[in-house]
């Protein structure tokens, strides 16, 4: 295939010049096409992507169905605005969603454009409903870049470090990792301390949380903890907001990773997945909270776009129909197979090998030690993969030491495999160099 704009050496060039140094991109490779779960650069060279533009092409990249529906779309119209005149695919996908959605309270939904922007009105409509101002979330949690939900982010390098002062009554606590060392009731204690030093339950309007720690590490939360975080808040009338904008859409397994515990949040926000690579995002919650907020209080011109409506209804009908949350879980459980036989036949840097479904991720330490991180290792074994063996892989983590993997749904046992396979070669590599 190829491009007659440059190598990647060029563009890279072109786009360092272009493009502030604050927007960092982990793999210096520029695209020219993808299609399920094969992404291939200017040069002509192909990837298999463990990546899927962060848990965005659960349905893989460019599922015909979704290019259908979304090249008709186009020929009705592209944007009108909600607020303006409205169309039935809004309404349609948030009926639809809304009967998806976790527990027996009636629920309503609105719409919006990114991940962050669904954050930021899910806290303004837990602030409308409660008429309170604390919002707690956790540390090495991630809610997105802008103001409010740089706030709530838990991490400060690089998110939060000198774009202060930050928006006040946000609070953070910690989140349970048991391989950390810190367990669930630990957790819960650390809840009441802050209730006792920082502030009263009775002005916290929300506390929100992902079920499974993203950007932080794909660290689960337990059905344990999220049953008691659920208690806690009916018990002081506060609301629980379920970050879900990267384990929603059949990625754990099931549709959205609170169903695990078998609560039903307050809120909920979704993006990413949702529209399978169209930038929509949304808030779910019950029917009672979300007619909090005053008309004109909440929307945006580009919000639940209808082209993002019609590739999220078209997303619904393949996660059914192509059995994802079945094959999400038979994709995570080849991962953790193949991760966990590494880690036994002596691969002492892979200190964890976690995930719920197809949200898989492997930490990696010196010596087996949880205490020892090992972010250098992380980063050259990702740009080792994509490098020497053609495998897109995405870091994260609170230590930067977390390798995630989040293969397309769609991929086949085959695709993963290969995939699995270049890793091994990886770290095999990395085994005899360590003997
Ligand atoms: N919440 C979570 C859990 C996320 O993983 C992300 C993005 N990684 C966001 C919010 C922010 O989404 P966006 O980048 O679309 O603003």
């Amino acid at each position: 295939m190829g491009s007659d704009k440059g190598s990647n050496k060029d563009l890279w060039a072109r786009r360092e010049r272009a493009i502030p140094r604050g927007l960092s991109s982990l793999h210096q490779r520029f695209a020219t096409s993808a299609r399920n779960t094969a992404l291939v650069d200017v040069e002509g060279r192909e990837y298999i992507d463990f990546a899927t533009g962060i848990a965005v092409c659960n349905t893989g990249h460019s599922d015909p169905r979704i290019v259908a529906a979304v090249k008709a779309q186009l020929d009705r119209f592209s944007h009108l605005c909600f607020q303006v005149t409205p169309y039935e695919s809004y309404v349609e996908l948030a009926e639809k969603l809304n009967a998806l959605a976790p527990g027996p309270t009636p629920k309503k939904a609105i719409f919006l454009s990114t991940g962050a922007e669904a954050l930021e009105n899910a806290v303004k409509i837990a602030r409308a409903h409660t008429g309170r101002r604390g919002i707690i979330t956790f540390q090495g949690g991630y809610h997105g870049r802008t103001l409010l939900t740089m706030a709530m982010t838990g991490k400060v390098v690089p998110y939060k470090a000198r774009y202060g002062p930050m928006p006040s009554d946000i609070f953070h606590v910690r989140f349970p990792i048991p391989y950390h060392g810190f367990g669930d009731d630990e957790a819960l204690a650390g809840l009441q301390a802050t209730f006792a030093a920082s502030i009263e339950p009775a002005a916290v309007a929300a506390i929100v949380i992902e079920p499974v720690l993203g950007e932080g590490g794909f660290y689960v939360a337990s059905p344990y903890f999220m049953q008691s975080l659920r208690k806690l808040c009916d018990q002081h009338g506060i609301l629980l907001i379920c970050d879900e904008v990267q384990s929603g859409f059949a990625r754990t397994g099931k549709l959205f990773a609170s169903e695990y515990a078998g609560i039903e949040p307050d809120i909920m926000t979704i993006a990413k997945a949702m529209a399978g690579g169209f930038p929509i995002s949304g808030v779910i919650g019950k029917a009672a909270i979300m007619d909090s907020p005053d008309p004109g209080g909440l929307g945006g011109t580009y919000a639940g776009s209808p082209l993002g409506c019609v590739a999220g209804l078209e997303v619904l009908k393949i996660i059914e129909s192509d059995r994802l949350c079945e094959r999400a879980n038979a994709i995570g459980g080849l991962i953790r197979k193949r991760l966990t036989a590494l880690q036994s036949s002596g691969a002492r840097f892979i200190g964890e090998v976690r995930g719920l479904g197809a949200m898989m991720a492997m930490e990696l330490v010196v010596d087996g030690d949880p205490q020892k991180p090992d972010a250098a290792l992380t980063k050259a074994i990702v740009a080792e993969a994509a490098e020497q063996q053609g495998l897109l892989l995405l870091s994260c983590g609170i230590r930067s030491n977390v390798i995630r993997f989040l293969p397309a749904l769609t991929a086949s046992d085959a695709t993963v495999n290969e995939g699995l396979d270049r890793l091994e070669t990886i770290l095999r590599a990395r085994m005899a160099k360590a003997a």
